[in-house]
């Protein structure tokens, strides 16, 4: 594609999370039309608009002692901030969390503190060795992990259930936020023909000699010079209808989480407990919070088994989810009562996480605990693209831009 004038070209992206808003900004900046196709009335309606925002550089991890997945998430990370803020032209920082995360080990957990301690100087070691770690959401030059003393770690969790803590450089972004700011956005570039409300039911080689693919819809099909699968849930049944194979392992999981926000600010931290299927909580800017406890916010998981659209969204009881999920925090952590005290407003929310690696957390050997599988495949001028992270999406789609473009 390199050779034609870019706007001559059209790209059909499938999808309008994350990744494919991002990469509708890219090429259509870059003076390439393109329509952009979601099963949804709006863009940023799915996984991209309910999660928590973490924006990796490796910490989450832990069970990968190989580094593997610190090493194919760092890039991401580290850039996010600066492409987000190219596409939304605003900056991120008030809608970021502002200190440490605190990683504190569950005695349950599938990684003991010592590996946990000689993982984080080993994620630390690698970020100090990469280019821009004074890009990153906080500074990150000459930044390590902290171990908390007995006090410290007493302070934030129960000290019966957790056996060691670290203050960790990671920050987490408000996604409903930047959700709203990357519609704007979308909404503002005249290169982009938003096809929303249009579920892609299959992606064809085009009979027309102008045009490599048909993409086909209720409404009829259309013939594109490109089409890139960003469709997150839905990519794997697309790439199926062009003879794209489907990984050997990969497994899909809907999951809930708790969004607060309450009538005053609140000085309590952002902890993670981990390593396995326990639980988190963000504090972005004092008000508003992010809640999850794995378990209770698992309402789908299947090792295999496509989900088939978004009528697949599994039924949940909103408030048995609430209940479920600040039992399985405060358990741990008291103070999560505090944010859930009368007076703060409570939504569930959440969506699919579609991964290559299946088994339960709780196991050492489920291959969940690496992720550094995730990208680009490519069928002539066909794209699918597993995101992999929210926090990788930018980076991912300036570079696919880049190679569509042609530079
Ligand atoms: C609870 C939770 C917490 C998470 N926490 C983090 C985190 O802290 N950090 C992190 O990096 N990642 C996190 N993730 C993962 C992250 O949310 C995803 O990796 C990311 O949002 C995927 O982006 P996407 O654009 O590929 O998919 P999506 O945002 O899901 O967009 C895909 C779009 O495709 C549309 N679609 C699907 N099929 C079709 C079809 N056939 N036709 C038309 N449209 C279709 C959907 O409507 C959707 O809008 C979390 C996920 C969840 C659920």
């Amino acid at each position: 594609m390199a050779s034609r004038n870019p706007r001559d070209r059209c790209v059909a992206v499938l999808g309008a999370g994350i990744m494919g808003c991002c990469l509708a900004l890219f090429l259509a900046r870059r003076g390439i039309r393109v329509n952009l196709f979601d099963a949804r009335d709006r863009p940023m309606a799915g996984a991209s608009r309910w999660n928590e925002g973490k924006i990796h550089l490796g910490y989450l991890y832990g069970a990968d002692a190989s580094l593997a997945t610190a090493r194919h998430l760092l890039p991401g990370g580290l850039r996010f901030k600066a492409l987000a803020e190219q596409l939304i032209e605003q900056a991120l920082d008030d809608y970021v969390t502002t200190s440490d995360d605190m990683f504190l080990i569950h005695r349950d957990s599938v990684v003991d503190a010592a590996r946990a301690r000689a993982y984080y100087r080993a994620v630390d070691e690698l970020i100090q060795h990469s280019a821009g770690t004074g890009d990153y959401l906080c500074d990150l030059r000459g930044r390590t992990t902290r171990e908390l003393s007995p006090g410290e770690l007493a302070a934030i969790a129960d000290p019966a259930l957790v056996t060691a803590g670290f203050g960790v450089p990671e920050r987490s972004v408000q996604t409903h936020w930047l959700a709203d700011r990357l519609c704007d956005a979308v909404d503002a570039e005249p290169g982009i023909e938003q096809r929303m409300g249009e579920r892609v039911t299959a992606v064809h080689r085009c009979p027309r000699p102008d045009k490599h693919w048909e993409v086909v819809t209720a409404a009829g099909r259309q013939g594109f010079d490109c089409v890139v699968n960003a469709l997150w849930e839905g990519r794997l049944a697309i790439d199926a209808t062009v003879g794209l194979p489907r990984p050997t392992e990969w497994s899909a999981r809907y999951r809930l989480a708790l969004f607060a926000r309450t009538p005053q600010a609140l000085a309590v931290p952002s902890a993670v407990l981990g390593i396995g299927p326990f639980g988190d909580v963000k504090n972005y800017n004092g008000r508003d919070f992010y809640l999850s406890w794995y378990p209770a916010g698992l309402a789908y998981t299947s090792d295999g088994e496509l989900p088939g659209g978004e009528d697949a969204v599994p039924a949940f009881d909103d408030a048995a989810v609430a209940r479920a999920t600040r039992d399985g925090l405060s358990a741990a952590f008291g103070w999560v009562d505090d944010i859930l005290a009368a007076g703060a407003q409570t939504r569930v929310g959440g969506g699919w996480v579609v991964a290559q690696g299946r088994g339960p957390l709780s196991s050492a050997t489920s291959t969940l605990h690496r992720r550094d599988a995730f990208g680009v495949s490519r069928l002539d001028t066909y794209y699918s693209v597993d995101t992999g992270k929210y926090s990788t999406a930018p980076w991912l789609a300036h570079s696919l831009a880049q190679e569509i473009a042609g530079g």
